[in-house]
């Protein structure tokens, strides 16, 4: 069974569990803990903020984010109408902190037009309307198939925001995918962005966890928010031990990722196929393959299904049983995520299956 679901799938390493076992630990609610404490210093400085918090969850760490940047009342964020906070946080920017989400039309390379963007900007002098406390950023984008946002980009919206006195945060998810893809560290994308969040327990391996970076006065507030939320946890050096290792060993091996997922992609697109198709939104692929299914007779459900099945002949065919999970995006497209317990050896089996079914179809 090859799980291509998702990046959270990962299991923590046997360093990581080595490194857990092994962590001394403190109260963290009163900042007793010395392996949290290391993974903030760390996660600071791969960041490039002055300081960092380790928080429960992604969702966790941008709503903290939201709830600090739009500290009084009457607030609004600006943030992409297929972005994770808007599509998949339950709407908790404003079941919890009282801000209003203002949806901006996202491209298929994750950006925003900039025209658009700019007009959506409240200018605080109309009392029909909230304010614009936020700008909210994807990178890389989930779902628009994992695709990296340029420096420049970034760049251009900070100095927009700016202009206007707002800042900007990044939902960096999978910011160190971004960061890898262009080759540049990961501070330098992020050297606009007055806050980030990022996972430690998606394509870094740790089983639990994010961390969010910004200033120091920033994260004091964010630190607020998260004992508010429950998320002060006591002995969570256990947690970030692995966290730790997620950084200093897990970063580093993320191109064979991408590797990975290229392999996959142009093994498939090489077929040039009518009815499962690769979807390429920007160059800037990472970790993930989007597949289109156009023809209906063959949509996403069958090809989940099939993907999970193994027939007798089959079985002789390839003198294996190969399984294969994939996630549903909608009707005609799926999402695989390759990430590090998906082996070479596992992603030519994936292909050799994938392949098979591709013949079938024929
Ligand atoms: C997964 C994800 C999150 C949330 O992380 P959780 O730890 O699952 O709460 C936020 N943003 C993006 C882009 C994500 O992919």
């Amino acid at each position: 069974m090859i799980d291509l679901r998702s990046d959270t799938v990962t299991k923590p390493t046997p360093l990581m569990r080595k490194a857990m076992f092994e962590a001394e630990v403190g109260d963290d609610v009163y900042r007793e803990d010395p392996t949290v404490l290391e993974l903030e210093r760390k996660a600071a400085e791969f960041l490039g903020k002055e300081a960092a918090l380790f928080v429960t969850s992604g969702t966790m760490g941008n709503l903290c984010c939201v709830m600090v940047h739009c500290w009084t009342r009457g607030q609004e964020i600006l943030v992409g109408d297929k972005s994770h906070i808007y599509f998949y946080e339950q709407g908790g920017v404003s079941q919890l902190a009282g801000v209003h989400s203002r949806a901006v039309s996202t491209k298929p390379d994750g950006t925003f037009d900039l025209k658009e963007l700019q007009e959506k900007i409240r200018k605080g002098d109309d009392a029909h309307q909230p304010y614009t406390g936020l700008i909210c950023l994807e990178n890389t984008h989930n779902v628009c198939g994992g695709v990296a946002l340029p420096l420049d980009y970034i760049t251009e919206v900070c100095r927009l925001a700016k202009s206007y006195n707002i800042p900007v945060h990044m939902d960096g998810a999978r910011i160190v995918n971004a960061a890898v893809c262009f080759g540049r560290p990961v501070k330098e994308l992020l050297k606009d962005c007055d806050s980030v969040s990022m996972c430690l327990s998606k394509g870094l391996g740790a089983p639990v966890g994010s961390v969010v970076g910004g200033s120091k006065s920033f994260i004091e507030k964010v630190l607020r928010c998260r004992k508010v939320l429950g998320g002060g946890m006591r002995q969570s050096g256990i947690l970030a031990a692995a966290g730790i290792v997620a950084l200093d060993v897990m970063t580093k091996r993320i191109e064979e990722d991408h590797r990975h997922a290229s392999l996959l992609s142009s093994a498939i697109s090489l077929q040039n196929l009518e009815k499962i198709q690769v979807d390429r939104p920007s160059s800037w692929t990472t970790n993930m393959v989007l597949l289109n299914f156009p023809d209906s007779n063959f949509n996403s459900n069958k090809f989940i299904q099939r993907l999970m099945e193994v027939s007798d002949q089959e079985k002789k065919d390839l003198g294996a049983e190969i399984r294969v999970k994939v996630s549903r995006r909608s009707e005609d497209k799926v999402r695989c995520v390759l990430h590090a317990d998906v082996l070479l050896d596992d992603v030519n089996a994936v292909i050799t299956k994938i392949t098979y079914i591709i013949k079938e179809l024929e």
